[in-house]
C-alpha cells in the first residue's frame, strides 16, 4: 500500500485487508476483516438491525473495491432501492479508509425467519458505483440494477456487466443480541491470463466456501479469510481498515454559503443556531447568528461575483 498517506488507525488490531493473488497469479484475491469499521457505523447512526447491515455490507464492499484503486483515488458504493431503508451509500479510498450512511437508520423492516431480512429493507432499484481522482473531483459512474437486494450479488453483477471482469463477491457478517459484532468479505477477480478453467475452479471453491458467519465467530483474521479460496493464495500485502469521516467545519461553511443569501438570512432570522449534522460521523456544526452573518456577507459577494462574470 501507499505509504505517502498516512495509515488509519484501526479500533481493532482484527480491522484489515490483505491482497493476494491466486493460481499462480491469475486470480486477484482481496480480503477484508472489518468488525470495528461496521460496529462504528451502526453507533454513529444508532441504526436498527437492518440498517446496521447495510451499513457493514456497503463499507465492506467499498473498502474491497478501495484496494483496486490507488493514490487519492476514491470508489463509492451508492444503493437506491424502493425499500425502507432508501438510500445507502459507502465511500472508500485506497489506504483503507471507509465512511458510509444510510438514508433511514430506524427504518422498520420485519424479521424474516428471525433474521435480518435486507433485500427487503433495500428494495428493487439501481447500484451506482462512483469513482473519482481524489476528493471534490468529478465523479464517473456506472449503474446497473440490483439483481439480489444483498450488495454482494449485486456488486458481482455490476463487475461482470459494467467492468467485463468475471468476479465474485461475498460478504457477510455475525449478528448478537447488540447488533453486527463482525463482519467482512471477499472479492475474486480473473486476472488476463485467466480463462474458463480458473473461472469454474474459483467458483467451485467460492461455493465450498464455509458461511462467513461461522468462520468470524471462530475469530479468522483477514488473511485466513482469503486462505479459505485455497492453498495456493498468496498473501501480497495487508494493511489496516477503519472508519474515517473527513468532515469539517469549512465545508459546511461552504454549503450554507451555497444556499444564497436570502435563505440563509431566513434561517439565522427563525433560529439562534443554524445547525449541521454531518450523515456519515454524527458530528455537529453549529453556527450562531454572528457567525451566519458573515455566511450571508460572503453569499452576497459570491452573488455579485457570479452576475459581474456574467454581465
Ligand atoms: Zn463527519
Amino acid at each position: 500500500m501507499d505509504d505517502k498517506q498516512p495509515r488509519p488507525t484501526p479500533r481493532f488490531d482484527t480491522d484489515a485487508l490483505v491482497r493476494g493473488v491466486a493460481m499462480d497469479g491469475r486470480v486477484r484475491v482481496i480480503a477484508v476483516r472489518c468488525d470495528g469499521v461496521s460496529r462504528t457505523l451502526a453507533e454513529n447512526q444508532d441504526a436498527g438491525p437492518t440498517a446496521a447491515v447495510a451499513l457493514s455490507r456497503a463499507a465492506t464492499a467499498a473498502l474491497l473495491l478501495g484496494a483496486t484503486i490507488k493514490d487519492r483515488q476514491q470508489i463509492g458504493v451508492q444503493l437506491n432501492g424502493n425499500g425502507p431503508l432508501g438510500e445507502i451509500y459507502a465511500v472508500a479510498d485506497a489506504h483503507g479508509r471507509v465512511r458510509a450512511t444510510v438514508a433511514d437508520p430506524h427504518a422498520d423492516v420485519p424479521l424474516r425467519d428471525g433474521g435480518v431480512d435486507l433485500p427487503a429493507g433495500i428494495g428493487a432499484g439501481r447500484m451506482t458505483i462512483i469513482k473519482r481522482l481524489a476528493e471534490d473531483e468529478p465523479a464517473f459512474q456506472g449503474v446497473t440494477a440490483l439483481t439480489a437486494s444483498n450488495v454482494a450479488e449485486d456488486l458481482s453483477e455490476y463487475l461482470a456487466q459494467s467492468e467485463q471482469i468475471e468476479s465474485a463477491v461475498a460478504l457477510g457478517e455475525l449478528i448478537g443480541p447488540e447488533g453486527v459484532t463482525a463482519a467482512g468479505g471477499l472479492l475474486v477477480q480473473m486476472l488476463p491470463g485467466a480463462g474458463l478453467p480458473e473461472t469454474l475452479a474459483m467458483q467451485v471453491r467460492l461455493e465450498s466456501l464455509p458461511p462467513l458467519s461461522t468462520f468470524f465467530g471462530d475469530g479468522g483474521t483477514a488473511a485466513d479469510l482469503a486462505r479459505l479460496l485455497g492453498d495456493d493464495v498468496q498473501i501480497m500485502d495487508e494493511g489496516p481498515v477503519a472508519f474515517v469521516c473527513n468532515c469539517e467545519r469549512e465545508r459546511y461553511a461552504r454549503i450554507l454559503v451555497a444556499m444564497g443569501p436570502d435563505e440563509l438570512t431566513s434561517l439565522r432570522d427563525e433560529q439562534e443556531i443554524t445547525e449541521c449534522v454531518c450523515h456519515f460521523c454524527g458530528t455537529r456544526y453549529a453556527f450562531d447568528q454572528e457567525q451566519m452573518g458573515a455566511l450571508i456577507y460572503g453569499a452576497k459577494l459570491h452573488m455579485a461575483r457570479l452576475e459581474s462574470m456574467s454581465n
